[in-house]
């Protein structure tokens, strides 16, 4: 990229102010902490609910970065820096990527709808990438933000787009449409994905046909109520099911494992695709339909479509060997998503240490040597400690970079000592489909059985930002991550939120405090149940303790007094009605004389808990608590002269009572994605999702029964699959005999008979599946709050109950 301040100036409508109007910029930025930001930067300061870029810019400038797209120039910036002063910067960006794209007369692909869009564009990028330099949406860019970013990586080497469109309401596609400008579109499957932010399903449909008002070829399934919303001057390639009014008209059936289809497009042939699930086969028929389209033959398409491979669409940290964190990457490796991999890599603190583990770069559009320069400046920008090269052309063209490691194939690397080395480091595994990575990543990952509970944090994020939303700016939020962050591990979500604005973290017990502290957390941390054996541990480590007593006030000041503390931070409990801790209000004078002209401590907030936040036929008692805790806070605040935050709202409270806000609350339930109430919860993001395999699948005949004591009896013959979970893992047994179910490839499949130990079994009746299959225990089906409601309990008790015996694997998009 190369453009010229005057350009900028022109296609943002800015307002230039800066010493250098005549300079190029060569890449741009919307993230300070990408190391990739140096003097050839344009720099985007969007604002965000927690993050305002402005803020950035003196320390950007610190860096080097010369260029900024601002809404706001900072005073003390002045005359310093190019700024180019905008109403909107998000709107500049976007106005930026219309301009390049302007720039480029290539063919572009435009793919929407409500699912399959990454998928479908991975695929094609596969199957096109033997004759065309793409350049696609990295990942799955494709919000208002993304697919600025997409487009603008753009260079003059390539000669196919491929990117995507995602919208969650009226009037985002409009917007999007000139940024991609696409020539050919794809819609994929329409589903129930994101209606919250429409009218009726038509509105949601024509808004996602906003995309195409300029393609020449529209590629969709044959569907009336979608063509009959297609402006008439589009021409559509259409394909459908036994469907003899669409162009393609296709039958299929399972086969080998995989499903055979029977298309009929200027006569009759058969392909094979490697998948038997709907959403699967739809996108590969998406892809296939483009192909025709692109005039390649029906072998080629045949050949191709059988190597279609399941596409992992987010980074996955796993547990690694011998301390390691690994970072899976195993499918891709591009110059665009290795600049996103390192940046993800270096927000990794965990370990020092770091390795790159890198197979040849493809489809850049560059040439060799020009690419892989720019390969070894992405690498040394970013703190690495060696780099493994797997390839001819890596190790070759990285032989003189310092600690590299070259192997022409992956198996030569898995037989090296080196493979066996690691040892608390974080690990980098990058590397095109070809390279067969995902083989180095078995290797490597720490062995257990394949029970996971996988944690969503862009939920988390997202659940965070919902409550915030609905509180003033100010107020500050303490998350609570007890008990293992409700089930969900506490320290790799107190770590996603370093970058949020969270105030404060909060704990049971100090052990938990102390072991967010040796990994690196370094936000206040309050511990609710600090035992006074723990107290010299919990000030040594900055922990703040909840004081509810005198007896345990009197024992805090005796060891503050022995450590010769002075105004150690401490937040009073009162019990306004809940009565298991905190100060009644017979106690507050007790509490006043031990605390004035006291500098040992300094009492940093008050607070108290609701006990019925959720259930409003409970609000005559809440508001009797709120009058309690206004009253008697008001009191000590008074008595002591001294001006703590107070806090009391908890998930539910938030949602309930925001005018109880005061200056903080307290999040818990709510951000792992279970809310109280039913309307709360269609805001919320499901967190946690707990999968396991099938180990094995059997026929019972009638007659036969099933488990421990024989408690489900075979009406007719009955297919069974045992899965490796029982109730050592937390899967309650009340759970089995009937009453619970698993899904399995989308669809229910009942327990039957007793929850064993670590095994359970499911009927699998006329559902089809094979071993090695993945069973959902919950998630989306079964949620964890349909599992409380039949069990008679919180899901507060199921979440907690997850055994730390069940591996949690993190990701993030
Ligand atoms: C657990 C806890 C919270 C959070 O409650 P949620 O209902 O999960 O939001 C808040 N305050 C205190 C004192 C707690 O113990």
């Amino acid at each position: 990229m190369s453009v010229h301040t005057h350009n900028i100036t022109t296609a943002l409508k800015a307002q230039f102010e800066g010493p250098q109007p005549d300079m190029e910029i060569d890449n741009v930025s919307i993230d300070s902490r990408s190391l990739q930001n140096n003097s050839g930067t344009l720099f985007f300061a969007l604002g965000g609910q927690n993050r305002d870029g402005h803020q950035f810019i003196p320390a950007l400038m610190a860096k080097g970065v010369l260029n900024f797209v601002v809404s706001q120039i900072p005073e003390d910036a002045k005359g310093k820096a190019n700024f180019y002063l905008v109403p909107d910067t998000l709107k500049a960006l976007q106005d930026f990527a219309v301009y390049y794209r302007g720039l480029y007369s290539f063919p572009v692909i435009g793919i929407t709808g409500s699912n399959g869009k990454t998928i479908v564009k991975e695929w094609l990028n596969y199957l096109l990438s033997p004759e065309y330099n793409i350049i696609r949406s990295p990942r799955s860019y494709n919000s208002q933000v993304g697919v600025a970013l997409s487009v603008i990586g753009i260079n003059e080497h390539h000669d196919l787009g491929i990117f995507e469109a995602g919208i969650s309401t009226v009037g985002e596609m409009r917007k999007l449409e000139p940024i991609i400008r696409p020539d050919i579109g794809i819609l994929t499957h329409i589903g129930a994905a994101h209606d919250e932010g429409f009218t009726s399903r038509e509105q949601k449909i024509a808004e996602k046909l906003q995309l195409f008002i300029h393609v020449k070829t529209l590629i969709l399934q044959n569907n009336a109520a979608v063509t009959a919303l297609v402006a008439e001057h589009i021409n559509t390639f259409t394909w459908g099911f036994d469907d003899a009014t669409a162009h393609v008209n296709i039958a299929k059936k399972l086969q080998n494992g995989g499903t055979t289809l029977t298309l009929h497009y200027r006569g009759d042939f058969e392909i094979h695709v490697p998948f038997i699930d709907n959403a699967s086969v739809e996108n590969a028929i998406s892809c296939i339909m483009l192909m025709l389209h692109l005039d390649y033959s029906t072998e080629t398409i045949a050949d191709r479509i059988s190597g279609l491979y399941p596409v992992e669409l987010r980074l996955q940290v796993k547990n690694g060997i011998n301390g390691c964190t690994l970072i899976d990457d195993s499918f891709s490796s591009d110059y665009q998503s290795l600049k996103i991999a390192l940046d993800f890599l270096e927000q990794q603190k965990t370990h020092q240490k770091k390795t790159v583990i890198l197979s040849d770069v493809f489809q850049s559009g560059f040439d060799t040597k020009v690419l892989y320069g720019k390969v070894a400046k992405l690498l040394s920008g970013h703190n690495i400690s060696q780099v493994i090269g797997i390839g001819e052309t890596i190790s070759r063209e990285l032989a003189s970079f310092p600690n590299f490691y070259p192997f022409e194939t992956t198996k030569d690397f898995l037989n090296h000592p080196l493979a066996r080395g690691f040892e608390d480091e974080t690990l980098l595994i990058k590397g095109a489909r070809s390279f067969r990575f995902d083989e180095i990543v078995v290797f490597l990952e720490e062995k257990t059985h394949e029970t996971v509970l996988e944690i969503n944090l862009n939920s988390v994020i997202h659940n965070l930002n919902f409550y915030k939303s609905r509180l003033k700016p100010t107020t500050k939020v303490m998350v609570m991550v007890k008990a293992f962050g409700y089930g969900a591990g506490s320290y790799e979500i107190a770590k996603a939120l370093s970058h949020e604005k969270v105030d404060y973290l909060g704990v049971a017990f100090a052990d938990e405090g102390i072991a967010l502290r040796n990994a690196g957390i370094s936000t206040p941390i309050m511990v609710m149940n600090p035992e006074s054996t723990t107290f010299a541990a919990m000030a040594a480590y900055n922990l703040e303790p909840e004081i509810y007593s005198a007896k345990e006030l009197r024992a805090f000041i005796a060891m503050a007094q022995q450590k010769n503390l002075s105004n150690y931070p401490i937040h009073l409990k009162l019990d306004t009605g809940m009565h298991r801790l905190g100060f009644q209000e017979n106690q507050l004078k007790e509490l006043t004389d031990l605390l004035r002209n006291n500098n040992l401590v300094s009492v940093k907030s008050i607070f108290s808990h609701l006990s019925a936040s959720d259930d409003l036929q409970f609000r005559d008692f809440t508001v009797e608590q709120f009058g309690k805790f206004e009253a008697w806070s008001n009191q000590l605040m008074a008595d002591l002269n001294i001006q703590p935050m107070r806090h009391i709202l908890n998930t539910s409270g938030i949602y309930n009572y925001p005018e109880a806000q005061y200056d903080m609350v307290r999040l818990g339930i709510g951000l792992y994605g279970v809310g109280n109430d039913a309307t709360e919860r269609q805001s919320l993001q499901l967190v946690g999702t707990l999968k396991t395999v099938i180990l094995q699948i059997k026929e019972v005949p009638a007659g036969d029964s099933v488990g421990y004591s024989r408690r489900f009896m075979a009406q007719h013959t009955t297919s069974i699959a045992t899965l490796p979970i029982g109730y050592a893992d937390g899967i309650p047994r009340a759970w089995g005999n009937g009453n619970g179910f698993v899904t399995i490839n989308g669809q229910k499949a009942t327990i039957l008979g007793s929850i064993c130990m670590d095994m359970l079994m499911v009927d699998v009746t006329g559902i089809s599946c094979k071993e090695g299959d993945t069973a959902i225990v919950f998630g989306e089906s079964p949620t964890v709050v349909e599992m409380a409601q039949a069990l008679g309990t919180i899901p507060y008790e199921i979440l907690t109950s997850i055994s730390q015996r069940v591996k949690r694997v993190f990701f993030k998009e």
